[in-house]
């Protein structure tokens, strides 16, 4: 499926990057996410990657599924989509803390032995 149909159906003047740091019109290369909204390639790739963690009610959610918003200050701010709060934090995920299942604790315990995975695992996340 050909995303340049893209251009065809919507008009030069509402091709508008959704992507909150972009918000330029898309000449070339538009891609869309899984909600319809357009992007350049880049910016989109750019906005999956963009992590945010909502300090009002603990959401997870990444830059395209974000709620845009210009009411709370001249340029547009990122909003909780589920609470509508500004009061996000950039989120990444810990990828040197190694978040353990029981399932595969087990696995590593029948294979290796309980000692050689209490070494290998730090941390179990019931
Ligand atoms: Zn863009
Ligand atoms: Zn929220």
């Amino acid at each position: 499926m050909s995303l340049r149909r893209l251009y065809r159906s919507i008009p030069k003047a509402k091709r508008i990057c959704s992507y909150h740091r972009c918000q330029k019109p898309i000449l070339r290369n538009i891609d869309q996410d899984k909600g319809g909204h357009i992007y350049h390639h880049g910016c989109l790739m750019a906005a999956q990657d963009e992590r945010y963690k909502c300090l009002n009610c603990f959401a997870l959610f990444d830059a395209t599924e974000a709620a845009l918003s210009d009411q709370f200050s001249d340029h547009i701010e990122v909003v909780c989509p589920h609470c509508g709060s500004i009061n996000l934090r950039p989120w990444r995920p810990a990828t040197n803390n190694i978040l353990v299942t029981q399932a595969s604790y087990d696995m590593i315990r029948n294979r290796h032995g309980l000692g050689s995975a209490c070494l290998t695992i730090g941390e179990i996340k019931r």
